[in-house]
């Protein structure tokens, strides 16, 4: 096999990656939270770029009707029905062996979030609920890690990073619960495999800017794209001065 230095030689000749770069990615820690549609790209991704140590988290076990879209895994996947972050490991593993990966079979509950981001530089959202996104954005602010939020349904996805401190979060974008509950989910109004994949790709990059710490670099609000219309837009956010994103940060100043 060729050394290591060749291995990520298509991304140090980048100008904005560069060896400094691939050597910062190569000592960071990314939480990949969900090993769904996102999380397949995100965590094969991740995982060729050598960041190195990855804790990819799920509680599901692959079926049949995520194969269209979740590429992580095969229909002996399905038969075997093993779960999904042990079966992501094995596929990574045999992609980049120089690279460690933690994992776990598990769903993120409040008992086990400070657990699973503990040491963590990077969140990466690859979830498929809002309430669950609420509780990385909750620990993730407190706990002053940066973190990409990702979502596809239907033909829709959007993207957008959260720097603690600095940029709107989560709760900014949709304060009341509540209301974004009630938006369609891919398991009742279907979601376009590319859509997913794309929003994936997106996440990545995002994550990459994030540890060569390139933060000026990141996106500069809430992208969405809509895919089968053809639209795609930057819709800017102001933090809501009354959001947790900005009391959490006070608080912390005032220590
Ligand atoms: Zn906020």
């Amino acid at each position: 096999m060729e050394s290591p230095i060749n291995r990520y030689s298509r991304h140090t000749l980048l100008k904005v990656i560069g060896k400094e770069g691939q050597h910062r990615i190569e000592h960071s820690r990314v939480l990949i939270a969900g090993l769904g549609a996102l999380g397949s790209l995100i965590a094969i991704l991740l995982a060729r770029a050598g960041v190195g140590f990855l804790r990819i988290v799920d509680g599901d076990a692959a079926e049949l009707h995520n194969l269209h879209r979740q590429i992580l895994y095969d229909e002996s996947d399905v038969i075997l029905g093993l779960p999904k972050a042990q079966v992501a490991r094995e596929h990574l593993m045999a992609s980049n062996s120089q690279i460690e990966i933690e994992a776990v079979a598990e769903f993120i509950e409040p008992h086990n979030v400070e657990r699973l981001t503990s040491g963590m530089d990077l969140v990466v959202d690859a979830l498929d609920n809002i309430r669950t996104r609420y509780l990385i954005n909750d620990t993730a602010i407190r706990r002053g890690i940066p973190y990409v939020f990702g979502g596809a349904v239907e033909t829709v996805g959007n993207v957008m990073t959260i720097i603690p401190g600095v940029t709107p979060c989560l709760r900014c974008l949709w304060p009341d619960p509540q209301a974004v509950d009630g938006h369609p989910r891919a398991s009742t109004v279907g979601v376009l495999s590319a859509a997913a994949t794309a929003v994936a790709s997106v996440e990545v990059s995002e994550a990459l800017k994030i540890l060569v710490g390139r933060k000026d670099d990141i996106l500069p609000g809430l992208l969405v794209m809509e895919f089968w219309g053809n639209q795609f837009q930057i819709v800017r956010l102001e933090p809501d001065p009354g959001c947790i994103c900005r009391t959490a940060v006070a608080t912390a100043h005032r220590k």
